[in-house]
């Protein structure tokens, strides 16, 4: 009896980590770039889509919420 080699399914692709600099964490949210440089000024122009690793995308968040808020008192 022979056993078939055990079949790993193909490779995903490799996630990209997150896309600031220095940060290798597992991004949980992809933004696009323009998006993600509203909360997050510092991430380098590269590419169009700006995958965040979770505390990343907190930051984010808060940025814009914050950001988004004095918009508004602004008006
Ligand atoms: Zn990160």
């Amino acid at each position: 009896m022979s056993t078939p080699p055990s079949r790993r399914s193909a490779p995903v692709a490799v996630a990209e980590p997150c896309a600031v600099t220095g940060c290798a964490g597992t991004p949980v949210r992809h933004l696009s770039l323009a998006e993600a440089r509203r909360g997050l000024p510092d991430l380098p122009e590269k590419g169009r889509r700006a995958p965040l690793c979770r505390d990343h995308y907190k930051q984010w968040k808060k940025a814009t919420r914050d950001a988004r808020r004095l918009d508004r008192l602004g008006q």
